[in-house]
């Protein structure tokens, strides 16, 4: 029996979480759950899965949830960073679901790492600003990040059984997100709602926003620079619209294995939570004589620049990558709330990349230094916009 922690349980991926483990009661056991701000629907899934404790982001949701919850029958609850580093590393937990959006899950998952706990990640965000310090603590300690990104158990699949000096390439496949036939002159004009209108995938706001702007697809390959000890120019784009090939492993006699199957979060979540069996899901087989033809092409640097923002402060390293994820939220935000335009997304980021000084980012400290100052920076340019 694998006893599961869930940071970011009421979003998309921590709501598919619990199904996965609701279907699997022989396997796997809630004992925590960390939400944000969703009182109603996490004092349902206490109601649910009975954890031993639950943290919520801030005092007055704590304060909330108590209240919902019928007194003598309650769990342990908590709030703020320090909450959700506890219930993440209970001495009885096996497995923390990294499923926090944005930078809020960095500490957390460090020191559920620390703690010796396995980590399944989907908090990508985590990976972009520390991977280096939260992979070596985990060779330290012993123990494994599983990758719930698509993209990333994909390549995890494609590794399996084979050497890993003889990877050649990793390939990552993009949907290309809702604006792939947009002509780029029109890209300004598009609004929130048709950006978070993702044609394969439902997904949180912050990650359908990078989506489309591509950013993701940059914040995955500096995922899979650290998760998978790659350098960065190993690591290719590919776009592929349909989102059945969710990534490929090519070897260096030119075998390229790929995996693929319906785009549904559920069969990542369950190879992270199963790994490395492959369990049951109820979902409908891929039948690949109705998918239609799948194509492939090179993305597009000039069209998307958030992509070739990411790529930049990969190949850069040091405080940029932790620069680019904080400026990118900071302008994801200002958009979703219709302060700045689409275009102004990547002019954000590319300013705030411009006037930082580089420098090493060796300890979280340092990292979280370099996020504030990304952070009041991208602010102070959007209010001038
Ligand atoms: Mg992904």
């Amino acid at each position: 029996m694998k006893r599961i922690a869930i940071l970011g349980s009421t979003g998309s991926i921590g709501v598919t979480t619990l199904r996965v483990v609701e279907s699997h009661p022989e396997r796997f056991s809630v004992l925590s759950l960390g939400a944000g701000r969703n009182i109603q629907l996490l004092a349902e899934q206490i109601a649910c899965f009975r954890p031993k404790a639950v943290c919520v982001q801030d005092r007055q949701s704590a304060r909330g949830l108590t209240e919902a919850l019928p007194a003598g029958d309650r769990p342990k609850v908590l709030w703020g960073t320090e909450g959700f580093v506890e219930i993440a590393t209970m001495e009885e937990v096996d497995t923390v679901v990294s499923a926090m959006s944005g930078a809020a899950g960095l500490i957390p998952t460090y020191e559920a790492v620390r703690a010796s706990k396995e980590v399944a990640l989907a908090n990508k965000e985590a990976m972009v600003m520390a991977g280096h310090i939260i992979m070596e603590e985990a060779r330290k300690h012993g123990v494994s990040v599983i990758p719930i990104d698509s993209e990333h158990s994909a390549v995890l699949q494609c590794l399996q059984g084979h050497k890993r000096g003889h990877v050649a390439r990793i390939i990552l496949t993009a949907s290309g997100g809702p604006f792939h036939q947009l002509d780029a002159q029109n890209l300004n004009q598009v609004t929130p709602s048709e950006a978070l209108a993702h044609p394969n995938w439902e997904m949180g706001p912050k990650v359908t926003i990078d989506s489309a702007t591509l950013m993701n697809k940059g914040l995955e390959v500096i995922e899979a620079r650290w998760l998978f000890d790659m350098p960065i120019e190993k690591i290719k784009i590919l776009i592929h619209p349909q989102s059945i090939v969710h990534s490929m492993v090519e070897y260096r006699d030119g075998s390229i294995i790929a995996q693929m199957g319906i785009p549904d979060m559920t069969i990542p979540i369950s190879y992270a939570l199963s790994y490395p069996d492959h369990i049951e899901n109820p979902l409908p087989p891929l039948d690949l004589t109705k998918v239609g033809p799948l194509t492939f092409q090179n993305p597009d640097f000039e069209k998307f620049r958030c992509l070739a923002l990411a790529l930049e402060a990969a190949k850069k390293g040091g405080s940029m990558p932790p620069v680019l994820n904080a400026s990118n939220e900071v302008a994801v935000e200002a958009f979703l709330k219709g302060k700045i335009r689409f275009l102004d997304i990547p002019r954000i980021i590319h300013e705030t990349m411009a006037s930082h000084h580089q420098k090493a980012a060796d300890t979280i400290e340092a990292i979280l230094e370099v996020d504030a100052w990304a952070r009041k920076k991208a602010s102070s340019l959007i209010k001038q916009a």
